[in-house]
């Protein structure tokens, strides 16, 4: 062998090494939304930060979206939302799946369970992020009670024994919101999104049939809507970016320190949910690389 084919064959060896080295340090993070459009409020900037990383996300709803508009609804509703869905998806980096279970009319059932449990097998996630159990939506709450009974099952070879089990149990977290009874949600970590809030609303922009015209009917103010693009992201952005709460603060304190922590304006939070593996602060670091760089 010549020294040119010696180089050759000595770069292709390396770089092998490093693809199987950098799938083997992938996070696979797999976020279960009710509907077309919860996971990318709730997770979406993260999940930007994780595939720019180069990091796995998948976006899941569990229902099709089809009772949510005021004029649309059934296939054709169902079928609009999915399109919607592929877009966000694209504009996120992440692969989004719509699964075919009506809106409004999802119960804890076994064969959703088990459709969940494939789900978070065939993704082989590291982390896992639901709703919490006490939500106003009926579809949330199910989601997330679906979730929490898939939580152990993941790793027992002997349910849905078509697919293999994981080896290691996820780490589950649920996405913040401001419900308070029975417990209110407790940010365990927060992610600085600051950076790429502006894709983030891009992306979330990509949901019309929700952002411009059935969330707007909700709240009487469908005249409201602008027609040109720019005002239309603005739009969205002033009702759904979100802020930093005193206790969502002290939690980027904790992750970023004090001088990069307080300079934060958007983030997401996440609470580590009690049934899945209990990660501690390196193992936190681990699957959450982008926190401390701001
Ligand atoms: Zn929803």
């Amino acid at each position: 062998m010549n020294m040119k084919k010696f180089i050759i064959l000595l770069s292709l060896i390396s770089g092998m090494i490093f693809i199987v080295h950098a799938q083997q340090d992938q996070i696979r993070v797999i976020v279960i939304g009710a509907h077309p459009d919860d996971c990318d409020g709730d997770a979406g900037g993260t999940a930007i930060l994780w595939a720019k990383m180069g990091h796995a996300v998948k976006f899941v709803s569990v229902t099709n979206g089809d009772a949510g508009h005021h004029e649309m609804g059934g296939g054709a509703l169902a079928k609009r939302r999915m399109a919607e869905a592929m877009e966000a998806g694209k504009r996120f980096g992440v692969e989004y799946e719509v699964l075919d279970n009506h809106d409004g009319e999802l119960t804890p059932d076994l064969k959703t369970r088990k459709d969940i449990i494939k789900l978070i097998r065939e993704w082989n996630a590291d982390v896992v992020i639901t709703h919490r159990p006490n939500d106003y939506h009926p579809d949330h709450r199910y989601t997330a009670m679906l979730v929490q009974d898939a939580a152990y099952m993941v790793i027992v070879p002997n349910i849905v024994p078509e697919t293999p089990p994981l080896k290691v149990n996820p780490v589950f977290l649920y996405s913040q919101d401001n419900f308070k009874k029975p417990n209110p949600f407790h940010p365990d970590i927060a992610v600085a999104i600051d950076d790429v809030i502006d894709q983030k609303i891009y992306a979330m922009s990509a949901h019309e049939s929700q952002y411009f015209e059935w969330l707007p009917w909700t709240m009487g103010m469908l005249d409201k809507v602008p027609e040109d693009d720019k005002a239309r992201l603005e739009f969205i952005t002033q009702r759904y970016r979100g802020g930093v709460s005193d206790e969502i603060k002290e939690t980027l304190i904790k992750w970023y320190g004090d001088k990069n922590g307080l300079k934060v304006q958007y983030a997401e939070a996440f609470e580590i949910c009690e049934f899945g593996r209990r990660p501690d602060e390196i193992e936190i670091l681990r699957l959450f690389p982008m926190l401390g760089k701001n």
